[in-house]
């Protein structure tokens, strides 16, 4: 068995997150994912300012390709001229493969391919056992959506989830647009579509909205994806023999209520394992790595880590509103 100080379950930005806060105090730490880095992560792939300046990144030491975003709001079709992003500074879009890749590599933690399935603790020894291969006295749940350590440790009738249903590409296709659009209540849906350009000639397209939605309305969210893809060709977005070959591909989403714990003794929840995305637009990658960094600040006793310190809105006044029909009416506590 192999004793460490803290395991991190997950690899993504908010395990990485957490992961180079610890060694940067010294702190002996491991980080386990069930995948071979870089792997890919489907993902709009934008980031705001904060995120940026929480990384202590600029686009001129990024490595890899990063977009600057000029973002237009549309409503129900039509273009809305006020786009609400309380965001100072800039917003911009990276590739999660890259991205993700780099962060992890970066924060110098030692990285294990291991998919974590079993995990005891053993309150007289102090300890968590992860597949009875590993001990810790620490445990940080970073593992997504499906996090092991979230199922395990943390009681699930405090923690009522809201599934949303998504669907997206992301492909080389140099004559894209410059502009980030993005489509809430596009033909009712309740969720919102995106078009996001990347660097180097990418372009990210995806749609998502509440799986009740979906459920109640009979409504197919393949049908959605069809139509969006048909208005893109329709203006001029998009061209037809592209548009024909497209293979999106989809997995359902959970975003947590803030209710439930994201601390319980030395074990942590952060990103998406504990539903941390904002509750208007889902955006998860500012959270996660905020929780990422808070985590470890708790576990080196330098902070306490609340969810209350979290950012819980992308947008502000009138674009909250309306962005929280498209995801989010859950009442949570928080940070506005
Ligand atoms: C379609 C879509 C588009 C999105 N677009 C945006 C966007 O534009 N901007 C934004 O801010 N957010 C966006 N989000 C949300 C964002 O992707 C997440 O909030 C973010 O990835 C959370 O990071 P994380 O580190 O918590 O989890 P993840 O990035 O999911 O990382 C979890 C890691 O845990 C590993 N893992 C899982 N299970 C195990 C296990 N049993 N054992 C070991 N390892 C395991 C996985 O391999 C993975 O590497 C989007 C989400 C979706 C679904």
């Amino acid at each position: 068995m192999r004793h460490v100080e803290t395991i991190i379950v997950g690899g993504g930005p908010a395990g990485s997150s957490c992961a180079a806060e610890l060694v940067r105090a010294r702190s002996d730490v491991v980080v386990l994912d069930k995948a071979r880095f870089p792997r890919l992560k489907l993902c709009a792939g934008w980031i705001t300012q904060k995120v940026m300046d929480d990384l202590a990144l600029t686009p001129e030491t990024y490595p890899h390709g990063i977009e600057k975003l000029t973002i237009k709001t549309h409503l129900r079709g039509v273009p809305f001229a006020f786009n609400g992003l309380p965001t100072v500074g800039e917003n911009y879009s990276i590739r999660r493969t890259e991205f993700d890749n780099w962060l992890l590599k970066r924060s110098g933690a030692e990285i294990i391919e291991h998919q974590v399935k079993v995990i005891e603790h053993d309150e007289a020894g102090g300890r968590y056992v992860i597949d009875g291969e590993y001990s810790c006295v620490n445990i940080v749940g970073a593992g997504g959506t499906m996090c092991p350590v979230r199922k395990t440790l943390f009681p699930a009738e405090r923690m009522k989830s809201r599934q949303i249903a998504t669907l997206e590409k992301e492909f080389e296709y140099p004559q894209r647009g410059g502009t980030c659009h993005l489509y809430f209540l596009l033909r009712g849906l309740e969720g919102y579509a995106w078009y996001v350009p990347k660097a180097n000639g990418y372009v990210n397209i995806g749609i998502g909205g509440k799986s009740r939605w979906f459920r109640n309305t009979g409504e197919k969210i393949h049908d959605h994806w069809r139509a969006f893809i048909g208005d893109l060709v329709a203006g001029g977005m998009l061209d037809e023999d592209t548009a024909e070959g497209l293979k999106e591909g989809g997995h359902p989403y959970f975003l947590y209520t803030h209710d439930g714990e994201v601390k319980n003794a030395n074990a942590y929840i952060i990103g998406d394992a504990a539903g941390l995305a904002t509750v208007d637009l889902g955006e998860g990658l500012g959270p996660a790595i905020e929780s990422g960094i808070l985590a470890a600040k708790d576990i080196l006793g330098q902070a306490s880590y609340e969810k209350t310190a979290m950012t819980k809105y992308s947008f502000g006044g009138v674009m909250q509103a309306l962005a929280r029909r498209t995801i989010g009416r859950y009442h949570t506590r928080g940070r506005a």
